[in-house]
């Protein structure tokens, strides 16, 4: 299959043929369809099946394809490290190379005050681990009426590092109306839980 067939547009297609990327991998060419068509969407897969340019390429899709004037997120990532934050946080800057989101992740670890100089100066894609997110939260830092999408990456590894009651604290806070995505290595009876929660018929 080729990207085209999915009906990415241009300035993302644009990224895939610089990265010389051939076709979807497994994972994108079954959930990218799904995400563009509004569904919430369980995708289990690995690391390093693709799983990141499975959500990061229609999320930076549909928020180009209804523009919006705004300074508060529109998308929100949760994963369970600042490692994979980061990265997920590289993935939306190389994606995105074409598009003009901001983006920013926070994570434990480093101060603050940069981060919330950060979210001040505005934040159209926000990538969290579940602890600082809540920190953030607590101290009303972050504005959450805008969100279109919630990402769960990670979701079985952020349960094992015991973030459940922060991820459900987090996603009890987010507007009804919006997309959810859930992306996991496994699929666990906790995990079939936690979607059961949170996703529309997936
Ligand atoms: P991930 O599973 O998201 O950690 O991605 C693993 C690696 O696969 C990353 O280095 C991506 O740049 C790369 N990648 C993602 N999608 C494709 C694709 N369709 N074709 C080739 N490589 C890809």
């Amino acid at each position: 299959m080729e990207f085209e067939e999915l009906n990415i547009i241009k300035p993302i297609l644009k990224v895939l043929r610089e990265k010389g990327y051939v076709g979807p991998t497994p994972i994108q060419e079954k959930t990218i369809p799904l995400l563009l068509d509004h569904k919430d969407v369980i995708g289990i897969a690995q690391t390093g099946t693709g799983k990141t340019a499975a959500f990061a390429i229609p999320v930076l899709q549909k928020l180009h394809e209804r523009s919006l004037k705004t300074t508060t997120p529109r998308a929100l990532i949760l994963a369970p490290t600042r490692e994979l934050a980061a990265q997920i946080s590289e993935s939306f800057k190389i994606y995105g190379k074409f598009l003009s989101f901001k983006h920013l992740a926070i994570y434990g670890g480093v101060k603050t005050v940069p981060q919330i100089r950060a979210l001040e100066r505005g934040v159209d894609i926000l990538i969290a681990t579940p602890g600082r997110l809540i920190d953030l939260m607590n101290q009303g830092k972050i504005d959450f009426r805008k969100i279109e999408f919630l990402v769960f990456d990670e979701a079985d590894r952020m349960l094992d590092m015991g973030f459940m009651k922060d991820v459900k604290k987090i996603a009890s806070a987010l507007p009804v109306e919006k997309q959810s995505l859930f992306f996991s290595a496994t699929m666990s009876n906790q995990i079939a839980d936690l979607t059961r929660d949170f996703l529309k018929n997936p």
